[in-house]
């Protein structure tokens, strides 16, 4: 059960409330975030709301069933939309593109990226630094002074950053460069990293695990909402599936589930979706239709050359013709 609490609830209220639900056979999670303040009640009981309802400095009060609660679509029926500043806003009735290199390699990629993204109007550029792969020997990133470059050359040309954080040591060193923290596929049930994002008020892109089912995905967000950030993109990147053709099993089916699961943005990933460049396109357009409110994707000067993920990484070329198709696939969608 979710209670929403006025902004203004008096102490003594509160604690009125908080005694009336111990009472009542539920134990009580008070939420604070930037944008609310919240009860969250659980238990197996069942009472007539109203009983709480008109008490003093209770807002409202919603019946949730499901596992996740605060990132349900069945308390907050109006989709989320997540603020980016300086007139970005990614959610509902948006289309976000976020695209960039897998890794973060130099300044001259950096800068050709940067001038390819503001002459197509992307707004935010993706990257990593510090780079999970399967082996120790392979490019683990520039790490915090690539991030450094990174953000002062993004910044000249009034673009936004979202990288992945790969530890909660990393993040106070990150927070200044950062403007959305993204959370790898090999992260989402890191409860310690999704705790500690939940004490950060930037957005945060959470990746759905590897093996990780919907669910799953949904209380991690809950984990971050719940510790007091309500700014949360859900990403599908694929899943690990028994099929060798492709590099994941991009799950379309998600994204529409997401979509009327949660009130929060739904972000796809078909670089790794599918993980292979001529194919990327056809992913991309087919989860816009799905409902994606946005797309990140792999891109870099020189594709073949990539110090990271090569193998789906699109050309500019490629880049500027999927950007143009997604955009156009997004005004059809919008208008059914
Ligand atoms: C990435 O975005 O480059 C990445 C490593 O993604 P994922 O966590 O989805 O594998
Ligand atoms: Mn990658």
């Amino acid at each position: 059960m979710i209670i929403q609490l006025a902004s203004n609830m008096s102490t003594e209220a509160k604690g009125e409330l908080q005694a009336q639900m111990k009472e009542l056979g539920y134990k009580t999670n008070e939420v604070q975030t930037q944008l609310g303040h919240y009860l969250v009640a659980i238990g197996k009981q069942s009472f007539d709301i109203r009983q709480i309802g008109s008490l003093a400095g209770v807002k409202d009060v919603h019946r949730v069933s499901d596992a996740f609660k605060l990132v349900s679509r069945k308390w907050k029926v109006q989709p989320t939309r997540i603020d980016l500043g300086e007139g970005g806003q990614i959610g509902e009735g948006q289309f976000t593109v976020m695209a960039g290199p897998c890794s973060i390699e130099s300044e001259e990629q950096i800068i050709r990226i940067l001038d390819h993204l503001k002459a197509e109007g992307v707004q935010i550029m993706r990257g990593g630094v510090y780079k999970p792969r399967s082996s120790p020997y392979s490019f683990r990133g520039l790490g915090i002074d690539g991030l450094k470059l990174w953000a002062k050359l993004a910044r000249e040309k009034g673009i936004k950053i979202i990288t992945e954080v790969m530890q909660v040591s990393q993040i106070d060193a990150m927070h200044e460069y950062v403007d959305i923290f993204q959370i790898g596929a090999r992260n989402t049930q890191n409860f310690n990293l999704l705790d500690a994002l939940g004490k950060v008020d930037k957005p945060v892109l959470l990746k759905r695990g590897i093996s990780g089912t919907i669910e799953e995905l949904l209380q991690s967000a809950e984990y971050i909402f719940s510790g007091g950030n309500e700014k949360i993109m859900l990403c599908e990147r694929g899943i690990r599936s028994y099929e060798g053709a492709y590099r994941n099993c991009m799950d379309i089916n998600a994204i529409a589930l997401l979509k009327t699961k949660s009130h929060l943005p739904v972000i796809a990933d078909p670089s790794h979706g599918i993980g292979i460049r001529s194919h990327v396109e056809p992913v991309a357009l087919a989860a816009v239709m799905a409902g994606a409110d946005g797309v990140i994707f792999e891109m870099h000067p020189q594709p073949e050359e990539a110090f990271s993920d090569a193998q789906q990484s699109l050309s500019f070329r490629e880049s500027t013709k999927l950007i143009k198709r997604m955009r156009a696939a997004f005004a059809l969608k919008e208008e059914f």
